[in-house]
């Protein structure tokens, strides 16, 4: 069996080389996503994973299924990258891999949290500056004495939420499908509104859907608590990032930790050093000291990182041999 893998990065190679060895599958490694430019490398292989980061071109979904491939094995947990009934539509399955280490984004996102509640940034660039004195720019709260909306307490959000329990938090948290584990370190609210109104910090953790796209706006951000922290480490789209400025001007929110941004395919995670950012949203958050942006990196661990490799080649190989896979989601 051949697997062609797309978006391969130095840091998975060795995870892949280890998994090809033991399953006796060759694994061909390409840098680039799967594009028109790339479709055609298929040729040769029975089966594919990727790493895609922007949307899926249209027009592939019937090109790659010609070349008599089944399936796309995306290695992330996200798939909104791809139009599923467009993939159906041409036979094709879409796999991800849902759960390859909740808590590399769980503490992330706690981290994130600590750093804009601790005003970390504001500190090192005031020490960069020999300006050493307490003062109350950079005074903190303490996680102890803070109320956290947890929204969407899933695999990741849970985490989240038993760790910031942890640090003494009360907690409290809204899904639109409970589950009954987390109650014992969280109290659910009915509604969106009820849990973001008390809360003292927000995190993210709901994938984007077509319901929820800019689900956190300025009518959302109006019902919050003023000085509320923001975390997302979720997906970009869910918050209106400009209604997020708006509410950083005006002291609504004190702080937010982005480490996804609505348009950020273009740019996360590429090198831009000494290219020009055309993007102005982008680098008014990356310019503030009230917001941490990051370049979606809160999955970004060791373990995680091969567990993504060996999830993608599974699905991949699963669907050759079986016709279909555990982690289908179409
Ligand atoms: P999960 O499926 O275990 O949990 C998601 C939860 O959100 C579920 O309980 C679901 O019922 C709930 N939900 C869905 N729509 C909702 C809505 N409109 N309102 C409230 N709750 C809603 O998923 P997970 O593994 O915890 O991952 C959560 C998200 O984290 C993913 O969808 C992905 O977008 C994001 N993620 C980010 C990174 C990163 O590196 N930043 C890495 C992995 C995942």
């Amino acid at each position: 069996m051949k697997i062609l893998m797309f978006g391969t990065r130095e840091d998975e190679k060795q995870a892949a080389l280890d998994w090809a060895r033991r399953e006796n599958v060759e694994v061909t490694f390409n840098e680039g996503p799967l594009t028109m430019e790339t479709v055609n490398l298929l040729d040769d292989y029975d089966a594919v994973t990727t790493s895609q980061t922007a949307k899926l071109d249209d027009a592939l979904y019937e090109i790659v299924a010609r070349k008599g491939i089944k399936q796309l094995a995306q290695r992330s947990a996200g798939f909104d990258m791809f139009d599923l009934d467009k993939a159906a539509e041409h036979g094709l399955i879409i796999s991800n891999v849902p759960s390859y280490s909740p808590n590399a984004i769980a503490e992330y996102a706690v981290t994130s949290a600590m750093n804009i509640i601790r005003n970390t940034e504001k500190i090192q660039r005031k020490v960069r500056e020999h300006d050493f004195t307490w003062n109350k720019s950079i005074i903190s709260k303490e996680m102890r004495s803070m109320t956290v909306a947890i929204i969407g307490t899933g695999r990741i959000g849970s985490i989240t939420g038993q760790i910031l329990k942890g640090f003494g938090a009360e907690v409290i948290g809204y899904d639109i499908y409970p589950n009954e584990a987390a109650k014992s370190f969280l109290t659910y609210t009915d509604t969106l509104e009820e849990a973001i109104k008390d809360a003292d910090l927000i995190s993210i953790h709901m994938p984007l859907t077509k319901d929820n796209q800019h689900m956190f706006n300025a009518e959302l951000f109006a019902k919050m608590k003023d000085g509320v922290y923001i975390v997302n480490t979720a997906r970009g789209g869910i918050l209106d990032t400009k209604a997020l400025l708006e509410a950083l001007d005006s002291g609504k929110v004190a702080a937010a930790a982005l480490d996804t941004y609505e348009n950020e395919s273009p740019y996360f995670p590429k090198d831009y050093r000494g290219k020009e950012i055309e993007d102005e949203v982008l680098l008014e958050l990356i310019f503030r000291d009230d917001v941490q942006v990051s370049q979606h990196i809160a999955f970004y661990t060791e373990t995680a990182v091969m567990n993504l490799v060996e999830g993608g080649l599974n699905s991949a190989k699963e669907v050759v041999e079986t016709g279909t896979c555990e982690n289908r989601v179409n």
